[in-house]
C-alpha cells in the first residue's frame, strides 16, 4: 500500500543550488510528487508556500514539522476566486513569489475512449489540469507586473501523455499537451517582460509511484505492458521528479534553460521495446 512517506530522503546534494531564501509556491503539495518536492526545497533553504486541496491533515503535519519554513494554504485551484484569494494571502503574509511549481492535477482512473467520454469529465479535467495553471500563472504574472525583478521561474508538470498521447485519456493528454507546448513556449517569451532572466520550463514525468498511479500500478499485467515501452524498465519514484524540479528551479544549475520540455521517464518513447518475458517486476520498483 502506498502512502506519502515513501523514500523521503535527506538531501545528498553537496552544492549550493542558490535556492536559499527563495519563496516557492508548490501546488498539490500534499500529493505524491508535491510532498517530496516541498521537503527538497526546504532542505535547500527555501521558504515554501505549500498549496493543498482536501488533505488538511497532511497540511497540518507539514505546517507543524517545518513551522518557520512553510505556509500551507488550501484552495480548489479550478475556482478563480479561490486562486485569487490564495495569491492575496501570499502577498500579505509572504510577499513575492520567486518560483511557481504548478504540480496539482488529476488523472481520471477509468479508461474512456473519446466516444465514451462525457462532456462533464472532459470539462472537469480541463478545469483542474489546465484552468488551474492558467489562473496560477496569471496571478503570478500580476505579481510580476507590480514587482519587476531580475529572475522569476515557473515549472509546469506535464506528462508523457502530452507527448505520446494516451488512449482512454484524451482529456488528460490534451490538458497536459496544452501546458507542455502552448504554455511553456508562450510564457517563456512573456515572463522576460517583467523578469529579465525569467524562465519557464515543463517536466513530463512518465509513470511515477504516487497515490495517483497506485491503482494502475497494482495491476501487474498493466505494469508489464508499461515497462515494455521503457528502456530502463523501471517506474519513477516521486523523488526522481522532485529532483528534476529542483534542478530547473535552480538558477545555478539551469540559469540559461527556458522553454524546454524535460521528459523524466526512463527513456520511454511510446512504442513496445521488450517482450513480456523480458520484464522482471522485482527489478522494476
Ligand atoms: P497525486 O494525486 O498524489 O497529487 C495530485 C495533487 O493535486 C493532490 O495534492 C491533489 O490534492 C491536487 N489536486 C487535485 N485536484 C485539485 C484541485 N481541484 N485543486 C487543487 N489541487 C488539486 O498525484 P501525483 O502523481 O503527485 O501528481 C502530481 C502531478 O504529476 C500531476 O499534475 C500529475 O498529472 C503529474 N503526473 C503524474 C504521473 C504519475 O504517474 N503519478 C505521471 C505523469 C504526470
Amino acid at each position: 500500500m502506498l502512502n506519502n512517506n515513501y523514500r523521503l530522503y535527506q538531501s545528498e546534494l553537496d552544492m549550493d543550488l542558490g535556492l536559499k531564501g527563495k519563496n516557492v509556491l508548490v501546488t498539490g503539495a500534499t500529493g505524491g510528487i508535491g510532498l517530496v518536492t516541498v521537503r527538497k526545497f526546504i532542505e535547500e533553504g527555501a521558504f515554501v508556500i505549500a498549496h493543498y486541496h482536501h488533505n488538511t491533515a497532511e497540511a497540518e503535519r507539514l505546517q507543524h514539522e517545518y513551522s518557520l519554513s512553510i505556509l500551507t494554504l488550501g484552495a480548489d485551484l479550478s475556482d478563480e476566486i479561490q486562486v485569487q484569494e490564495m495569491f492575496t494571502t501570499i502577498s500579505q503574509k509572504v510577499g513575492k513569489i520567486d518560483i511557481l511549481v504548478c504540480n496539482a492535477g488529476i488523472w481520471p482512473k477509468t479508461d474512456e475512449t473519446v466516444a465514451q467520454m462525457s462532456f462533464k469529465r472532459w470539462k472537469r479535467t480541463q478545469a483542474v489540469n489546465l484552468d488551474s495553471v492558467f489562473l496560477c500563472c496569471r496571478a503570478f504574472f500580476h505579481q510580476l507586473q507590480t514587482q519587476i525583478r531580475e529572475s522569476a521561474n515557473i515549472i509546469l508538470i506535464g506528462s508523457t501523455a502530452a507527448i505520446f498521447g494516451e488512449a482512454g485519456h484524451l482529456d488528460y493528454s490534451a490538458s497536459k499537451a496544452a501546458l507542455t507546448y502552448g504554455f511553456t513556449k508562450t510564457l517563456k517569451n512573456e515572463i522576460v517582460k517583467y523578469a529579465r532572466l525569467g524562465r519557464v520550463n515543463t517536466i513530463c514525468p512518465g509513470w511515477v509511484k504516487t497515490p495517483m498511479s497506485e491503482d494502475a500500478l497494482a495491476d501487474t499485467k498493466g505494469v508489464k505492458k508499461v515497462l515494455q515501452t521503457i528502456p530502463m524498465r523501471k517506474i519513477a519514484q516521486a523523488e526522481d521528479i522532485a529532483l528534476s524540479i529542483l534542478s530547473l528551479a535552480s538558477d545555478v544549475l539551469s540559469g540559461h534553460i527556458s522553454g524546454e520540455i524535460l521528459t523524466v521517464a526512463g527513456g520511454m518513447e511510446g512504442r513496445i521495446l521488450f517482450s513480456p518475458t523480458e520484464i522482471d517486476l522485482d527489478a522494476a520498483f
